[in-house]
């Protein structure tokens, strides 16, 4: 690790000031960067601790998490596990506590803030080797060891040229069915940007993941009042368990009516370089009475032009059992 300085920052309007100097990276729970530092891959001159900041929504109450006629509206500081088991988000977004908890171990999780999970990064594991010389998301324009290497984990809808990785978060794929916003502030003021937004595709500059600019702080995030959010699930497959990442995962919200499907949302990860809502799945659904076939033909359309590798190749069909499997369970909650 390299030597770099800390401060606890006392207030907003002072982290914001010196998160916009060169070099400058804020501090959650430290669950990804300090993990990424000790591995030399990322090397933050200065750190700004945030993570005693927003713990109240909006930075201002007590709680971390607010009950607002809009919805509801997380501080970026609140733990991974509080919003699991909060009891406002176990009821109205299952989706999200069922992500949250899928996700690492429980130690992470009470690290981990809902702020740092949206900047999580991938697992490639040429990215997270520092000696791998071509990594383009690590060391832009140096190449991309996964094309041609181990590719297993790695992503098939979303890719680039440049870059294969998959986007990690589980809690993130939930954010996306839900309709989250992200809210934020900058030397420029605050803003609000929808979660389906936040996230870029690879491109041709892997090494950029959000549209953050430099000293922007995520402050929180806002899950609107849906009609679809109770009915929710998150269906995620791995190699084991528990504390690993998705091989594929899904994210589905259903509103009915009439016996028929009114509104659909549908989001997948562990296969896609961000969390990927699946737009032609949801439009597949809406107007129909839910079936096993129906769910089946819609998620054929989330692989529609999947890129694939010989060792992820394999995605292809699970995505879509785990697509019709997350639907299915929403189908059955509430
Ligand atoms: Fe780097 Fe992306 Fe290639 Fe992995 S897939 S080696 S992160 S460029």
């Amino acid at each position: 690790m390299r030597p770099f300085s800390y401060t606890r920052a006392p207030d907003a309007a002072t982290a914001v000031t010196a998160g916009t100097v060169p070099g400058a990276a804020f501090l959650g729970g430290g669950t990804t960067l300090v993990d990424l530092m000790k591995l030399n891959v990322m090397a933050p001159t200065s750190l700004v601790d945030v993570s005693r900041l927003f713990t109240a929504a909006g930075g201002a109450a007590t709680d971390a998490i607010q009950d607002t006629p809009q919805g509801l509206r997380i501080a970026a500081a609140a733990r991974n596990s509080d919003v699991a088991a909060h009891p406002l988000v176990r009821q109205r977004y299952p989706v999200l506590s069922e992500a949250l908890l899928s996700g690492a171990s429980p130690q992470i999780r009470n690290m981990a803030t809902v702020g740092g999970n949206l900047l999580q990064r991938t697992r490639c594991a040429y990215f997270r080797d520092a000696a791998e010389p071509a990594c383009n998301k690590r060391a832009p324009n140096s190449g991309c060891a996964a094309m041609g290497g181990w590719s297993r984990m790695h992503a098939i809808i979303g890719a680039s040229d440049r870059c294969i990785a998959a986007h990690p978060s589980d809690m993130n794929v939930a954010l996306a069915v839900l309709d989250a916003g992200v809210y934020t502030r900058s030397p420029k003021g605050e803003r609000s940007i929808p979660l389906a937004d936040f996230h870029t595709e690879p491109g041709q500059h892997p090494e950029v993941e959000s549209v953050l600019e430099p000293g922007e702080l995520i402050v929180g995030v806002t899950l609107p009042v849906t009609p679809f959010a109770a009915r929710s699930a998150y269906v995620k497959v791995r190699d084991r368990a528990a504390f690993a990442f998705a091989l594929a995962s899904a994210a589905a919200a259903l509103a009915l009516e009439g016996g028929q499907i009114r509104h659909a949302r549908v989001a997948i990860g562990g296969a896609s370089t961000k969390p990927w809502r699946c737009r032609d799945v949801e439009n597949a659904l809406a107007g129909h009475a839910p079936s096993r076939a129906l769910f089946q033909q819609a998620a054929a359309l989330a692989v529609k032009g999947a890129r694939t590798t010989p060792d992820n190749a394999f995605k292809v069909a699970l995505v879509q059992r785990t697509i019709v499997r997350a639907l299915e369970r929403a189908l059955e909650a509430a």
